[in-house]
Parts: C-alpha cells; structure tokens; sequence
C-alpha cells in the first residue's frame, strides 16, 4: 500500500508495538489481518511475535503508513529494552526478564504477558511493553497487583487473538479489543485483583526506573549499571530456586516461596507463574536489602561456596564477583596465584595484537597478557586493568598451554565457529522460511546442505533449527 492511512492514533508513552497496530486496524475500521497483508504483502506478520523482533519490512511499511518515525516505532518493541535489561535479543531463544508468550498458532498454552484491569479501563487504554517483563507483577500508577488471566475461564490474556484465528473479526466493534477475553468475551476491567503492598511497589519502581535510567540503586554501593544489576538479580534467583535456599527462606525469614512445583531441571523465573514470581521478587528484595550481609547469612546458614554464585554467569560484575569471592573455598589464597609466563617468544607482540584483535573479548585477552608480560602478578593485572582474577588466570593458562592460539581462539566454543556453516544472511532466510513452513531434519539438511556444499552433522542441524549462535545452556533452555 501506497500513502498514508486516514486515521492514524500515536502511539501512548511506553505502549507494545502490537497495541498500537491493533488500535490502527481498529481506527481505521480494518481487521488486523487485512491491514498488515495491505501494508506489507505479507501474510504472517503474526504468526511470529513482531513485539520482540519487528521485521525489517513490517517496520518501514508502519512507518510510511503513518508517518511515524522508524526510530519511534522501534522503541515500542522490546528490542527497547536491550542493553539495560538484557544485553541482546536473540529472535527466538528465551531470554531473561521477558515472559515467552507459549504460543501454539494464535491460541496460549499458558498465561505470558500481564495486565492492569485499571488501566485497560483508563482514558487511554493500551497494552503496555511492561506487561511483557517477567518482573513486572504490580501497576505504579494504581497501586494494584497485575494480572495474567480471564478472571471467569482463566483463558491467558491475549488480546491480540480478539482479531486472530477462528475467523473473529473486531474491525466493526465499538470498543478497543485489549480489555476482552478472546475465549469466553469477559470483561477484564472489572477483574478484581488485590493493592500490592509497599515493599513490592517499591521494588517495582525500583526496577522501572532502572529500565528508564540505565542505572539501578544497590542497597551498600548506590548505583550500578542497570544491565548488570538485571544479571546479578537474575542470577540470585536461580540461586534461590533451589530446594535448599527455599526452605530456609520460608523458614527461618517467613518468607514463603513459589506454590506451583516446578519440575523442568532448567527451570528459571520466568518459568514460573504470577503469583509464583511475585513470592520470589519478594525474597529476591529481602536477599539483595542491606547487601551483602542478607546474601552472606543465606550462604552461611547453607554453606554455600562461590560456586553456586557464580554457576553459569556469563559477565559477572567486579562488585558482585568481589563478593562471591569471600565465600570462596579457598578463603583467597587461589584468587591471585601468579603462575610465571610461559616463553613462547615475542613477549612485545601482546600489544600490538591487542591493537588489531577482531573483537573486544580478544583485545581484552592482549592486553591482559601485555600487562602480565610486564608484572606477573594477578593482583596487580586485576586492578590495573578492572578484570576477574579468574579471567588472568584463564587467559595465562591457555596462553601457556598452547601459545598464540590459545589466545586467539580462547573461547571454549570455538568449535561452534567451525559449526557456522552458513552466512548470516543465509541464516536469516532460513529462519524465515521456517517460520513459513515447517521442515523435518532431512529436509533442513537438505536446505544447508544445498547452500554450505556439506551436511550439517546434529548439533548444527539443531543449532539452525532453534536459530542460536551455540550448543550453550540458554541455547539449550530453547
Ligand atoms: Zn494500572
Ligand atoms: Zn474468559
């Protein structure tokens, strides 16, 4: 479609990019389907989530449509909250702090996003890109616990699916389709939910505000960086998840844990339900109130060491990491052993190799050696360059071990570089044609085989099927 539409809503301050789409088709009396195949030529823009990965086309369309700046429309997705929340969105692998929407055609097996019966009932009613935030349980602005169901059937709130599937068309409906349950047609905004109470709204806006500034308060430090608060918040959730921290959290704090068992061996908070999350954000609060002494009587009380602190955390902050380290086994003592260097001749080139390393991770590595080269202490090199002790040590060892190479290829997953098989815009295509249909390994096989010239053997095939970079534990959780 050419020009503009006759009626175009702006959209709300902090509105999901699929809210104001679905007040677009409804202002301009179309039904949702019909006006993104106009727009686009495309007949499954919403066979995908365009909330966390807003095709390219899709885009540009909406924003020659309505003249509305790309930049603008870009913010309404969740693409937004990249770099302060997490630090990247991958088009499909879950992802912390963002509930999945376990979707299944149109229809949810499970309730993903929240609302506010409130604010579906306010002036400007509309779906907000908080709903989709697994930390978000309570509405700033009413005080008012959130909810994630049809209050009569229990059917997830979706209402995207008001004017999806099963032939329903909304175009000639008076009202705005977010406040009705696609199964049964309840009402939402007279769902009765409860006040959240103060700690929790505290909390809340603590969070919110970290998702708006980019820095995040810290009880004992005062503010960090958002993204590594979200890590290490993260992180103390799964610490608490287990059976162990539970019991002493109910026990000895009163402070009672998830009802609903959950049994997925990888499970992480956003597995779990509203209600559930609400319970662990409020033991998460008391661990992280008057840091670190609250995490150190949880440690001791169970005996934890450093290791279940830092188990699968991939960046973890100098203040976090400074304190996982007093609970080390070693009491320190291994922290800054300072093996000697092995010679593998041309000691000076570490800095030269610094300056023209391809990525940030490697030229960290160069430098690291350069420093070592010069003081083989790993204190010293920890200060000096803002590193972990364990990130000296790695990189001394493989340095000593095999030599340049072990520098340049120190990621233990430098055979996932040999698994690429295809370019990144092949990778691309792929995704997209699987999305249109679906493939059975043969035929996938079949598809890179035909680009790359060579099979691609399980790991790869699946790798590509789930659309990851890597065989890794959040690749895996997909
Ligand atoms: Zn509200
Ligand atoms: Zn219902």
């Amino acid at each position: 479609m050419e020009g503009l539409l006759p009626l175009r809503p702006r959209p709300y301050e902090g509105e999901l990019l699929s809210s104001w789409v679905q007040r677009l088709a409804h202002a301009n009396m179309q039904r949702l389907s019909y006006l993104t195949l106009l727009l686009t030529g495309d007949h499954d823009i919403w066979s995908h989530d365009p909330d966390r990965h807003l095709r390219p086309t899709f885009g540009q369309a909406l924003s020659r449509a309505t003249g509305t700046p790309l930049e603008t429309i870009h913010s309404l997705t969740l693409g937004a909250v990249a770099g302060r929340v997490v630090p990247a969105l991958p088009q499909q692998a879950p992802v912390r702090w963002i509930m999945p929407l376990y979707r299944r055609g149109y229809r949810r097996m499970k309730p993903g996003a929240a609302y506010c019966p409130a604010c579906l009932a306010g002036a400007q009613a509309h779906v907000a890109r908080h709903w989709r935030m697994s930390f978000a349980t309570s509405c700033l602005k009413h005080g008012l616990r959130l909810l994630d169901c049809c209050p009569a059937c229990a059917a997830p709130f979706a209402p995207l699916r008001n004017d999806l599937g099963r032939g329903q068309d909304w175009s000639l409906q008076m009202e705005l389709p977010f406040a009705f349950c696609p199964d049964c047609g309840e009402d939402l905004r007279g769902a009765a939910t409860m006040p959240a109470d103060q700690g929790e709204l505290a909390l809340q806006q603590r969070l919110a505000d970290a998702v708006d500034t980019g820095t995040m308060v810290w009880s004992g430090i005062g503010t960090v960086p958002s993204l590594e608060g979200f890590d290490v918040l993260h992180q103390l959730l799964t610490l608490i998840l287990g059976r162990d921290a539970q019991g002493f959290l109910s026990t000895s704090c009163g402070l009672p844990g998830p009802v609903g068992r959950n049994e997925r061996p990888n499970r992480s908070f956003e597995d779990y339900g509203l209600e559930d999350r609400r319970t662990l954000l409020a033991q998460m609060d008391w661990l992280i109130s008057d840091w670190p002494a609250h995490l150190g009587l949880l440690c001791r009380s169970l005996k934890l060491t450093r290791r279940p602190l830092m188990v699968n955390f991939l960046c973890p902050p100098t203040w976090y990491d400074a304190v996982a380290e007093t609970f080390s086994q070693a009491n320190g003592r291994r922290r800054y052993v300072s093996p000697p260097l092995a010679d593998h001749g041309a000691p000076d080139e570490f800095d030269r190799q610094a300056q023209q390393a391809p990525s940030a991770s490697e030229r960290r590595r160069w430098a690291i050696l350069a420093a070592y080269a010069r003081m083989p202490d790993t204190r010293a090199v920890c200060e000096a360059l803002g590193v972990r002790a364990e990130l000296v040590r790695q990189t001394v060892r493989r340095y000593n071990e095999r030599g340049f190479e072990g520098v340049i290829d120190a990621r233990r997953g430098s055979i996932v570089e040999k698994r690429r098989m295809l370019t990144q815009e092949q990778g691309v295509e792929l995704q997209e044609t699987l999305r249109r249909q679906p493939m059975s390994n043969a035929e996938l096989a079949d598809w890179i085989a035909l680009r790359a010239g060579r099979r691609p053997d399980a790991t790869t095939l699946w790798m590509y099927r789930r659309g990851v970079a890597s065989h890794s534990l959040e690749g895996r959780r997909a």
